[in-house]
């Protein structure tokens, strides 16, 4: 568990605050302003967290208007990000702000990224989020009142255990400092000293120990052959659900491959159109003028290695027969950006199959040399 408080940096600065249509001089000390705004730095903190553990499953408790979920949908490492709160409102009217833009279809992740977010109260019992590696509670406990705070740890701790859980919560020492707060906000039941903080953070840290040790010696006792069994149990309403579009969905992959494939082709042919033309000059091709070491307007930015133009140069060549040009997949597989997404020949062979025209065994891909509008196999 981390103690959020410690992320607390303050800054002096003058002010004047109106009390009773009157300009009163504030004390210089006695304002403060947090830089970069303490929202910055709290959420600033869970991001840091997901840097270095690389969560899968996040939940953000008390989710309000999803702005932490949106910094961390675009983390590569969580699949599954969960929000729940108990304001439906607010849920509703901030959903979209999860959907995948344009882009994400255009270029999309590595792993599928499902997005969920359910109206509910944090302390009943909900068996989806259970198994969680991190869940978040920022800014949330403060507006628990005393039945829901104290069923809180059971849940939280106890009940959903999550590798790792991140609390935050005002810091009551600071309030001397602003102008004429007693709680920070009208919805805040109370606001704690960092003792008071520690002394709940100690209790809660024991329940999680406690259910710990009972799951591994539950463990144990089963020589790990069978899992704790939890009942089924939806306390909160499903509002709003997206999926992320991924390379680990089959038509998502097929889309990027035949793209970037295409793309690659129309290099290659390019340059066999200008090597051609080179040699009825009878200049034949320049020194080093390979498809791995191109015209740099050819290749718009593409910068290989020496290790990946060995590894290209050593793959078979592209080749014309009468007005066809045939390039060979173990070439393009060379290719460092084809290769990411997909690196076995029949597996690149059946997710393009359908898309462009390959030769009759099946171990090239065949354009015709002088027409880039050919690609489908319906043409052929
Ligand atoms: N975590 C957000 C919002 C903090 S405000 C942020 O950092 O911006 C506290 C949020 O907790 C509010 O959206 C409120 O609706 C929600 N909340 C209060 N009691 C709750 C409960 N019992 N269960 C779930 N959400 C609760």
């Amino acid at each position: 568990m981390e103690v959020g408080n410690k992320m607390e940096m303050a800054e002096n600065i003058p002010c004047n605050s109106v009390v009773g249509g009157n300009f009163k001089e504030v004390c210089l000390e006695k304002v403060i302003r947090f830089k970069p705004p303490l929202y910055k730095q709290r959420y600033q903190f869970v991001r840091d967290l997901v840097d270095r553990h690389e969560p899968k499953k996040v939940a953000d408790l008390g989710c309000g208007d999803t702005k932490l979920l949106k910094l961390l949908k675009i983390y590569p490492c969580i699949q599954l990000l969960v929000g729940v709160d108990i304001n439906e409102e607010k849920l509703h009217s901030n959903g979209h702000r999860l959907s995948p833009y344009l882009g994400e279809f255009v270029k999309p992740r590595d792993l599928d990224l499902t997005v969920t977010l359910y109206h509910g109260s944090v302390v009943e019992r909900d068996s989806r989020l259970l198994g969680f590696d991190l869940i978040t509670c920022i800014e949330l406990i403060e507006h628990l009142d005393s039945d829901d705070l104290a069923r809180f740890p059971d849940v939280v701790f106890g009940y959903l255990s999550p590798a790792m859980i991140v609390i935050s919560t005002p810091n009551a020492e600071f309030n001397p400092l602003f102008p004429t707060v007693t709680l920070r906000d009208a919805d805040h039941k109370f606001e704690w000293s960092r003792m008071e903080f520690q002394t709940c953070k100690v209790f809660m840290c024991d329940l999680l120990c406690s259910e710990r040790t009972r799951r591994a010696e539950h463990l144990g006792n089963s020589r790990g052959v069978k899992k704790l069994q939890y009942s089924v149990l939806f306390s909160a309403l499903q509002v709003y659900t997206t999926s992320y579009p991924s390379l680990q969905q089959e038509k998502v992959l097929k889309f990027v491959l035949v793209g970037e494939l295409l793309i690659q082709v129309d290099r290659l042919r390019l340059r066999h159109q200008r090597m051609l033309r080179e040699q009825e000059k009878d200049q034949g091709p320049k020194p080093g003028d390979t498809d791995s070491c191109p015209a740099p307007h050819l290749l718009l930015g593409a910068v290989f290695t020496e290790a990946e133009k060995a590894r290209i140069e050593s793959s078979p060549k592209p080749f014309c027969e009468g007005e066809k040009f045939y390039i060979p997949l173990q070439r393009l597989l060379t290719y460092p950006k084809l290769h990411r997404l997909c690196a076995d020949e029949d597996r690149m062979r059946s997710l393009i199959a359908g898309s462009v025209c390959l030769s009759s065994d099946g171990s090239a891909v065949v354009v015709d040399l002088h027409n880039s509008w050919d690609y489908g196999p319906e043409d052929n």
